[in-house]
């Protein structure tokens, strides 16, 4: 495999994000999330695999799926956040008390978001399209 030498992120082995089975696939953008957890488990836990963190083919559809919808409950989880800052501000009449709660509520509903954090994929690096089977017919002229 030549795909060694492309290493825009983590070398060693892929690795399916969705699965865990060690697939070629699309790459995962490595995003500061990502970077936090290889820190963690380089500092805290003192087992680094370097990992290139893939979607393979087969989980592609279910991972979309599952991207789509955690995209949508981080919003839910900040607005909520928001309100509830907002709200205690409010009614502290605008204590600097207050505020430092509210970004700790705000910071407390990101946090709860990502425990079920679905990372991006690397649009730069590859296109989602391949994963789609070539069926469709016609529409592919470049050649
Ligand atoms: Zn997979």
């Amino acid at each position: 495999m030549q795909a060694k030498k492309i290493s825009v992120q983590g070398r060693g082995e892929s690795r399916c994000i969705y699965c865990g089975q060690p697939k070629p696939g699309l790459p995962v953008r490595e995003d500061n999330v990502i970077r936090c957890v290889r820190w963690f488990n380089r500092k805290m836990l003192r087992k680094y695999r370097n990992y290139r963190l893939v979607v393979c083919r087969a989980c592609y559809p279910g991972y979309k799926k599952a991207r789509s919808r955690y995209v949508k409950k981080q919003a839910t989880y900040l607005i909520i956040g928001f309100l509830f800052a907002g709200l205690l501000v409010a009614v502290s009449g605008g204590s600097g008390f207050a505020f430092i709660y509210g970004a700790a509520i705000v910071a407390f509903m990101y946090a709860l978001s990502l425990v079920s954090y679905v990372p991006a994929l690397d649009v730069g690096a590859a296109r989602p399209a391949r994963a789609r089977p070539a069926a469709a017919g016609g529409t592919n002229k470049l050649k």
